[in-house]
Formats: structure tokens, sequence, C-alpha cells
């Protein structure tokens, strides 16, 4: 389906992953669409705008916006995806490991969507869709770092709707639930089968199933300050 307008769409880590599976779901859709890696870029053949960019330093998100709004004008699509993992019991867990994992999944969401809405307010339309995870709310042995970087994203979402108002921009979260990327493929056997087994569905996602639900949000006005799971039941509604 092609949009009547080709939207600007900035998706942070859409070299790989969920990230590349929504830039393509929205590219397929006719919009124009920025992905930032750090290391290799997306597949060259994809049409993507690809910028380098770190979602730890604002500076080079400033700069790699930037480049989205000179090739594809003003961001009106954000997708913070960029996350990382660094899975530890608590009592092993350093505070490095904590920060950084708090720095990527939600201060770097938090530095992105700053960036994205000022611009999403001169223009009066914007919707962003941060990238969280059932960890989020179910929580996960190892993952006290992870889990609440991302119930963090719940509560940031919730804030800047109630900050945007009545204004056509909304801020929404989805929440993945296993799916079939590098980040599950470092998992063990074990952990697969234990998250697997309080998974209803039976199998993991698709990074192509989390790109729907996101695709969703980005046409939705009257959505706001929700989190869609695409979790196949593991979080139970939550
Ligand atoms: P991948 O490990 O496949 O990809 C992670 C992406 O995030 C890469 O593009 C990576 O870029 C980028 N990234 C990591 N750290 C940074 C950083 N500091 N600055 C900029 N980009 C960064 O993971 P997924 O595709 O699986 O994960 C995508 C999102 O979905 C993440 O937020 C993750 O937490 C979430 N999620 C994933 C689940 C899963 O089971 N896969 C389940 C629930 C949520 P680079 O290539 O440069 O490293």
């Amino acid at each position: 389906m092609t949009q009547a307008t080709a939207r600007s769409v900035f998706v942070t880590g859409g070299n790989r992953g969920i990230g590349l599976a929504v830039a393509r779901r929205f590219a397929a859709a006719g919009d124009r669409v920025t992905v930032t890696h750090r290391g290799d870029g997306p597949p060259p053949s994809e049409g993507l705008l690809a910028v380098r960019c770190d979602v730890t330093d604002s500076g080079q998100i400033d700069q790699a916006f930037k480049e989205a709004e000179t090739a594809h004008g003003p961001v009106s699509v954000l997708v913070a995806n960029a996350g990382a993992a660094q899975d530890r019991l608590l009592v092993r867990m350093t505070e490095e490991d904590f920060t950084s994992v708090v720095d990527t999944n939600l201060t770097g969401a938090f530095r992105v969507a700053q960036r994205a809405v000022r611009g999403m307010l001169r223009a009066g339309h914007g919707r962003i869709v941060l990238i969280s995870s059932t960890a989020a709310l179910r929580g996960a042995p190892g993952q006290t770092n992870y889990a609440a970087a991302k119930a963090g994203l719940v509560g940031f979402a919730r804030s800047l709707t109630q900050e945007l108002g009545p204004r056509d921009i909304t801020c929404n979260v989805v929440a993945p639930g296993l799916t079939e990327t590098d980040m599950s493929r470092a998992l063990t056997a074990e952990q697969r089968r234990a998250l697997l087994r309080t998974t209803p569905a039976g199998r993991l996602g698709t990074p192509e199933e989390v790109a729907e639900a996101v695709a969703f949000l980005a046409d939705a006005g009257y959505v706001r300050g929700a989190v869609i799971p695409v979790d196949g039941g593991a979080g139970l509604g939550h």
C-alpha cells in the first residue's frame, strides 16, 4: 500500500533485526526512511538512508536528524528502537552494566524523542513509537537493568502524551516478546525454552509482526500512551 504523502520516518537501530523490519515496512508503504547504525549499515539495496548514530551521544543524534531532514524533510515518524541488553543476576551486576543499559534503552529514547518533538511541535504533527519489551511489565531474572529501562519507557510515553495534550502528536509503546533476531539468538537453548514455556503462542515472534504494530501506531491518531504487546501472549495483556 502506498501512502498519499510520503512521510519522513526515522528508525534508530534500523540496520538489522526489528528496526530493519520496521524500516522496510515503512519503505514498502512509500515513506522516506532514515535508519541509524553504529557498525554495518543496512543492506545497500534496501533504499534506506543510513546515518551513523550512537543514541548515547546527543551530538551524533542531532547530526543524524540534520541528515534525515536534509534528505527527507522534517521527521514526522520516530521509532526509538535501538536497544541492548547486558544480562546478569543482580548480585553480580556492576553499576556499569546497569547504567549502560539504561543509557541506551531509556536515556537514548529520551534523547531522540526530545530531538524529534521539537520539529513535530513546529509541524503540528508527529508519531513517536518506543520499542519496549515484555520484560518491562513482567520482569525477567538477570534483567533488572533492562526491565527497569524498558519499564521507564512506559512512564515516559504516558507523561509525554499528557504534555502533548490535544496536539496531533502521539507517543506509544510496542512491547515485543521473544523475537527472532540477533538479540534472542544470543540466548542459550535453555533460556529460550524457559521463555517459550510462558509464551502461549509456543513460538518466537518475527520482526515483521512487530513492524505491523509500529505501522498501525504511525497511522493512528487517537491511540495515545498505549502499550501494544506483540508477544504471543507472554505478557497476558500487560
Ligand atoms: P538487535 O540486537 O538485533 O539489534 C539492536 C539494534 O540496536 C541494532 O541496530 C544496534 O545497532 C542498535 N543499538 C544498540 N545499541 C545502540 C546504541 N548505543 N546506539 C545506537 N544503536 C544501538 O536487537 P533487536 O532487533 O532484537 O531489538 C530491537 C529492539 O527491540 C531493542 O530495543 C530490543 O530491546 C527490543 N526487544 C527485542 C526483543 C527480542 O527478543 N529480540 C524482545 C523485546 C524487545 P548496531 O548494529 O550498531 O549494534
